[in-house]
């Protein structure tokens, strides 16, 4: 495949980009018509540091200042378009909150994405000593079973606006498995990058898509500077690298969701587990526009950080009172959060401190305990990404940073069927008889060793 000069494919999609920002007709996804024009939702691509502003495309660094893009919007323009009733009256996915999302014209890609549960998780309140826990369970989403629905819907339904025809993605796992389905779905050519020691079903959860699968002989990390030199060279919608920007914002849909769910209010506490640290600040920006826009009175709510402690650059940072951290070389069962040198650490640790919040990491003796709490007390099989957070939910209970009658979101991003090799050890075995009523009187009966 030929390499393409990111500067010529740029210049093309400004001339193709414009006519969908005229003041065409919109129709949303439940089939309402919109006529207001899209170009007063998103104003630009700001860079976090410097402020300086860019045109809305796939852009994701700083000429200036090499700091982080990201999307900026006309609140007051889009406080006349939301509401709660609207919002209620929306499809039932993440498309609900459309206005509050980087994407001009109608969503293509992952329709389905969003509103999982929110599970009022009483038996495993009561084993914490919490009155008003839940558990966000992204364990069920849709297509692919983790949170990562969420960010790749939006990533790819912009990339489509902006004229990409390939996806591709540098992973830890969960965000392949959903670039490929949506790929798959969607009618596009797609690579997808890992890690070569990821859970057999993550690396089967590329592969029944036909993806083009390259394991990388390294580490999240390696995967991802090789990756930034292929979106150099290939005119590729890299979901998490040149279309970053928009990918993160998929994530704030987890903030907006459980503001609904709980009756539009804002949790006091949230747990959330952290990779690269980008969902946790989403989560934080999402509660803030809610409240900008005029739908969320206000927001108190502490911000919580859980990492592995085989991997835990920003807790540990965290712990230590810098606003900086070291990376380092992951080495924990909780593959789908290790990432060594976290694109968003610096931005996690600010967002944590600012909300009161705190963060905290776990052995993985801790994540696999996690994992079975919750899987005894709620029914939920989560990920190791869950163990973590159901984890570090304990300790920050433990240490009184979680009080009886907070009302407390924990976030369990992925599901426990993907990472069977964290547990399978230590679950012990069935009951194995011969088809024979005697036999099992033998053993369940009234005298039975049952
Ligand atoms: C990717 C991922 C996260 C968080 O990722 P960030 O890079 O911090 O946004 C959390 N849980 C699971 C299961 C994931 O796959």
């Amino acid at each position: 495949m030929p390499a393409t000069a990111t500067r010529d494919s740029r210049s093309i999609l400004v001339s193709k980009e414009k006519p969908s920002y005229g003041a065409t007709e919109q129709r949303l996804g439940d089939g309402r018509s919109d006529l207001m024009p899209e170009v007063t939702k998103m104003k630009a691509l700001a860079c976090r540091e410097c402020r300086k502003e860019y045109p809305t495309e796939a852009l994701h660094v700083c000429e200036l200042c090499f700091g982080p893009l990201e999307v900026k919007y006309n609140y007051d323009d889009i406080k006349g378009r939301i509401s709660r009733d609207s919002i209620q009256n929306g499809p039932k996915s993440l498309w609900r909150y459309k206005e509050l999302l980087p994407v001009a014209s109608r969503p293509t890609i992952g329709l389905h994405a969003g509103m999982t549960p929110l599970v009022h998780a009483k038996n495993l309140g009561a084993f914490l000593g919490l009155d008003e826990l839940y558990i966000k369970n992204d364990c069920v989403n849709h297509p692919t079973l983790s949170f990562k629905d969420r960010v790749v819907a939006v990533a790819l339904t912009r990339a489509r606006e902006l004229g990409y025809e390939t996806a591709a993605c540098a992973s830890t796992g969960n965000l392949a498995n959903s670039v490929a389905a949506h790929a798959a779905q969607a009618g596009m050519q797609c690579y997808v990058f890992i890690p070569s020691d990821l859970e057999a079903a993550k690396v089967l959860g590329n592969l029944i898509f036909r993806p083009k699968v390259v394991e990388i002989e390294g580490n999240y990390d390696d995967v991802n500077r090789l990756c930034s030199e292929i979106a150099g060279e290939r005119r590729w919608a890299f979901v998490n690298v040149n279309i970053r920007p928009y990918y993160a914002e998929g994530s704030k849909t987890l903030a907006f969701e459980v503001v609904e769910q709980l009756g539009w209010h804002a949790p006091d506490q949230v747990v959330v587990p952290m990779a690269s640290g980008s969902l946790l600040t989403k989560i934080w920006k999402g509660l803030h526009e809610l409240h900008t826009v005029g739908i969320l009175q206000n927001v108190q709510t502490k911000v919580n950080g859980a990492q592995a402690e085989g991997c835990s650059p920003i807790a540990t940072a965290f712990k230590h009172g810098r606003d900086f951290f070291q990376p380092v070389k992951p080495n924990t069962i909780a593959k789908s959060l290790a990432i060594g040198n976290p694109a968003d650490g610096y931005y996690a640790l600010k967002t944590a401190a600012e909300s009161g919040g705190s963060m905290e990491s776990v052995t993985d003796d801790e994540v696999r305990e996690g994992i079975k709490l919750l899987a005894r007390t709620e029914g939920i099989f989560a990920e190791t990404a869950g163990g973590v957070t159901i984890g570090v939910l304990q300790k920050l209970v433990k240490q009184g940073a979680i009080r009886k009658q907070d009302v407390t979101v924990a976030y369990v991003t992925g599901n426990g069927l993907k990472t069977q090799e964290a547990v399978v050890d230590s679950v012990g075995r069935p009951f194995r008889i011969p088809p024979s009523l005697v036999k099992f009187e033998q053993m369940f009966g009234q005298q039975g060793a049952a």
